[in-house]
């Protein structure tokens, strides 16, 4: 998220960002991606989760914010591998920040799940749950301000650009 924040930074000067996982297909399109004077939360209503919020602090799937909330929450952790938690984590880092999060009503933030199996090399991430614990100081110093990648590869396409990147390997 981090990642394609900055580079397409680099190709417009985007005030707005939606971040959508690839396996979430928008069934309403009333459901608008824009962003909204609070951080948003569209994926409300999911088909694998029976078209339900699965907890109250939810913040997975698609999600978006303004360049102002972005940078104002230091952007998404950089410190969790492997599958989950970093939305948690954003989750916190905006209500630390004074802010709420905005959705659409259940019957417009609808979406189907592709469905696949798990990524190789991507299990759960059994430490996410001690990281939630001190968001409060770690937001402060791991963010969009102490991203580091190397860019390998940027293809342009009519619709999208894909970026590939090395991230490095965990430290901590
Ligand atoms: C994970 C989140 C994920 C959520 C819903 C939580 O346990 O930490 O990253 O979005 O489950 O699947």
């Amino acid at each position: 998220m981090n990642v394609g924040y900055k580079e397409a930074l680099k190709d417009f000067p985007f005030n707005c960002f939606i971040f959508s996982d690839v396996d979430l297909i928008p069934m309403d399109d009333h459901n608008f991606y824009h962003c909204y004077s609070q951080p948003r939360h569209f994926s409300v209503a999911i088909d694998k989760h029976h078209f339900r919020l699965i907890y109250p602090q939810c913040f997975g799937g698609v999600s978006g914010l303004s360049k102002e909330q972005f940078i104002k929450i230091n952007g998404f952790p950089n410190k969790y591998w492997g599958w989950g938690g970093e939305d948690d984590d954003v989750y916190h880092r905006i209500i630390l920040h004074g802010m709420k999060i905005s959705r659409p009503a259940r019957i417009t933030g609808r979406y189907r799940m592709i469905k696949h199996g798990r990524d190789a090399n991507n299990e759960r991430n059994p430490k996410r749950f001690i990281r939630l614990k001190s968001v409060k100081s770690t937001m402060k110093t791991d963010g969009i301000n102490s991203l580091k990648y190397q860019l390998i590869k940027k293809k342009v396409y009519v619709l999208f650009t894909n970026i590939t990147v090395d991230v490095g390997k965990p430290t901590d």
